[in-house]
């Protein structure tokens, strides 16, 4: 059985996890999430029109650590529901083509409740380091040590994986990956980097 640390709780990282999730019986997974729910740029904060430039930048949001989606209050989806949704769920039919953030965030919960991804999530805990330790010769033996702190710890917490993926979108840094050697696999908007 391999363990695997997926970092991030948005659309990416549920995605990796349902397909972890299918495989059981090779996979032991679990997601770290920083913020307090899952669904990532779908999360909507009211706050966000405070902002100090009255936008939304990726400086606004780097400097205000609670918030990292640039949602905004009225958006709807540039896509329609059936290019966006995954090939396993459906959106509900009742929604036009066009859905609101809303819309957006309760399906990406109605998804993780639908492949059990939620009894694997970490919620309020940020990934701080990922670190590879080589175990053998190959520099491809190695075990992945993740840091992790909760809300309203001092205390990092480090567990080991045999795999790390990063799911943390293209808000965040990487700043947290130590490792000059080894393949990263990132994915969703995460691949920007
Ligand atoms: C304004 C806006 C409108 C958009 N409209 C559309 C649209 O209409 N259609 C469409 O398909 N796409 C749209 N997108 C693109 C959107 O980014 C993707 O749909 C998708 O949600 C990206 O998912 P992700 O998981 O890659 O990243 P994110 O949603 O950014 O999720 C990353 C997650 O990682 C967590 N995280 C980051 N660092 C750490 C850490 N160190 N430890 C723990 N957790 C961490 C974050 O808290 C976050 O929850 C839009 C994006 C924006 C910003």
């Amino acid at each position: 059985m391999k363990r695997v640390a997926i970092i991030g709780g948005g659309a990416a990282g549920l995605c990796m996890a349902r397909y972890l999730g299918a495989k059981s019986r090779m996979f032991n997974y679990v997601i770290y999430e920083k913020g307090k729910g899952i669904g990532g740029t779908w999360a909507y904060d009211d706050n966000i029109p405070s902002l100090k430039y009255g936008h939304t930048g990726v400086e606004d949001l780097k400097s205000n650590k609670d918030i990292h989606s640039s949602m905004y209050k009225n958006l709807r989806t540039n896509l329609p529901k059936h290019l966006m949704e995954f090939p396993d769920l459906s959106f509900p039919q009742r929604l036009k083509s066009f859905v609101s953030h809303k819309d957006v965030l309760a399906y990406l919960n109605d998804y993780a409740t639908h492949f059990g991804i939620t009894k694997q999530l970490r919620l309020n805990n940020s990934v701080t380091s990922v670190k590879a330790i080589q175990t053998k010769e190959k520099v491809s033996d190695v075990i992945w040590k993740v840091s992790s702190i909760a809300e309203n710890s001092n205390a990092p917490i480090e567990e080991a994986f045999d795999a790390v993926i990063v799911c943390n979108g293209y808000l965040l840094s990487l700043s947290f990956f130590y490792s000059s050697t080894i393949g990263l696999l990132c994915i969703g908007t995460s691949t920007i980097y």
